[in-house]
């Protein structure tokens, strides 16, 4: 047996199938090239044709909203036409502008934006496919049970996809951060990217192994090799398939009240697959996600198009909408945050929102008019003090009547929340309570600062631990204050997904569980499971 290793942990899961071995690479064409004024129309049909199918796939699909804005900037264009007046052909001329972009993100000191490389040659393949007649799917002949082995999986590659085939995915390109990472995750598949040299390792149509939990892609198995395997793919499945078995349960505390399994999302297409796994509505939809997508501050329609959308896809159910949670480790490209030495205690969220208010009222307005759409509510991230929650709520009316006055229609009763991710929080939360519709606890934030340890650091990770006796008492403080005032009290925060956790927080009182997408079967499960102890006793 032969085995690949990958340093980045892209999913969990065993999987054991049929090789789909896909190599590419962006084609130069092979066609004579024209004059110059025929290749610069051929490129200028060719752009064309790839903005409208980029649009197209964004009005679906959130993520392809950097695509579009690639596809559309000028430094594309005037790149590709220079080295065509140069005497470059078109394909060619492509190529190497999108090499030379590339080449700018990859140098950039920040991970998201590295990640960004490959939505510069997924956009420029397709570009380069539509100049030589068309754009192929290449996963065309993929048959149930096939492991895909690529070079790169784009975000366009992932959209010809049928998931319902795939086992598992493996690549030699990409980050944990990469798309293909983000989708397996959340549909479950197993993964490993960052397998160099698997396209040529692995034969198409051979029996391969991903082990994704090690990053391992295994090949060459003797017969004993693929028994061990397969007996544990056998188990991960079986373990996926009953936690789906579960997902339409709803589970019940003793006094017959219904326990909430909401989900954690950050584009339509994952507020799709939450509703699809059975989560009973959308308690956390990271808006920053969207603002960290495009090129420029989304503006309040192209905000309005996807809070709709997603509404839309959450079918009457709640969909929870973070204002901009920017600032702390989320940079958004076109914010001049200035240097900080303590960004997590310095300008973010709420307090940037509050600082550049015309761009907080093009959000609230476009949150405001989703409200017609759909159960639309909108959270408040990072409150530490009552003047904040007062003066947004100020904003929040401002632009209540602004809409009303263009006719506009909107949620005039919209429900307001606030994020409790603070020892502050939680010390107001009584006067909170007494002005706000609900609470989400984010235990993320709430861990770092109540017990003064970095989230993001490792040698203190013992420590930034939500089990421990004061963020488990600064929980329960505030499920209290929220019961005190009858409203509703929920948490978005990791701990939230931690099946190991659910026992503590039923008995805190928490009702409302919001979670990543693939741990809404297991987390459904263990609710049921306590919930039917705790009846026998
Ligand atoms: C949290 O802090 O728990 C939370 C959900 O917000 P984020 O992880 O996005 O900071
Ligand atoms: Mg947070």
């Amino acid at each position: 047996m032969k085995r690949i290793v990958s340093p980045v942990r892209a999913s969990e899961g065993v999987a054991v199938g049929r090789a789909y071995v896909v190599r590419r690479s962006v084609a130069a064409s092979t066609a004579v090239c024209g004059d110059v004024k025929s290749e610069r129309d051929r490129f200028e049909r060719a752009l064309e044709t790839s903005i409208s199918q980029l649009s197209e796939l964004a009005a679906g699909d959130g993520i392809f909203a950097a695509h579009v804005e690639i596809a559309r900037d000028d430094m594309l264009r005037d790149g590709v036409l220079s080295h065509i007046s140069d005497g470059m052909p078109a394909a060619e001329a492509v190529k190497c502008t999108g090499e030379e972009i590339a080449a700018m993100f990859a140098d950039i000191d920040d991970e998201y934006l590295r990640a960004r490389v490959d939505d510069v040659r997924d956009v420029v393949s397709r570009i380069g496919a539509n100049l030589s007649g068309g754009v192929v799917n290449p996963f065309e002949g993929v048959r149930d049970g096939d492991v895909i082995v690529a070079d790169t999986l784009a975000p366009s590659d992932m959209a010809m996809i049928d998931f319902s085939l795939v086992r598992g995915f493996v690549t030699e390109a990409g980050s944990a951060t990469s798309h293909v990472c983000i989708i397996a995750r959340n549909r479950g598949i197993p993964a490993v990217v960052g397998a160099c040299g698997c396209t040529s390792a692995v034969a198409d149509g051979e029996t391969v192994a991903v082990d994704a939990a090690n990053g391992e892609v295994l090949f060459a198995l003797g017969e004993d090799d693929e028994r061990v395997y397969r007996s544990k793919a056998d188990a991960w499945y079986g373990e996926r398939a009953s936690d789906s078995a579960v997902k339409d349960l709803h589970p019940r505390d003793a006094s017959g009240r219904e326990i909430a399994v909401y989900a954690n999302a950050g584009s339509v297409e994952e507020v799709r697959a939450a509703v699809a796994a059975g989560a009973d509505g959308i308690g956390l939809f990271r808006s920053e996600f969207l603002y960290m997508s495009e090129a420029e501050e989304p503006s309040e329609e192209r905000q309005y198009e996807v809070y709709a959308a997603a509404a839309c896809a959450c079918g009457g159910r709640p969909l929870t909408i973070r204002t901009l949670d920017a600032g702390g480790d989320k940079m958004i490209p076109y914010m001049d945050f200035g240097h900080e030495d303590n960004p997590f205690m310095g300008w973010r969220a709420i307090r940037v929102s509050l600082s550049c208010r015309e761009m907080f009222k093009r959000q609230l307005r476009a949150i405001l008019r989703a409200g017609a759409v759909g159960d639309v509510r909108v959270m408040f991230p990072m409150v530490t003090d009552m003047s904040e929650l007062r003066e947004t709520k100020s904003i929040l009316e401002e632009c209540k009547s602004e809409l009303s006055s263009e006719g506009i229609a909107y949620d005039s009763d919209i429900r307001v929340g606030v994020m409790i991710e603070t020892p502050a929080a939680v010390l107001i939360a009584r006067d909170l309570a007494a002005e706000c519709d609900f609470f989400s606890i984010g235990t993320n934030d709430l861990t770092q600062y109540v017990m003064a340890a970095d989230r993001a650091n490792a040698r203190v990770s013992a420590l930034c631990n939500p089990m421990t006796d004061a963020v488990r008492r600064a929980i329960r403080m505030t499920i209290e204050a929220a019961d005190a005032a009858g409203i509703e009290c929920g948490m978005c925060g990791e701990m939230a997904s931690d099946a190991a956790a659910a026992g503590v927080l039923l008995e805190a009182g928490l009702r409302e569980f919001s979670v990543n997408i693939s741990s809404i079967g297991r987390i459904k499960r263990s609710l049921c499971a306590l919930c039917r102890d705790s009846d026998r006793e």
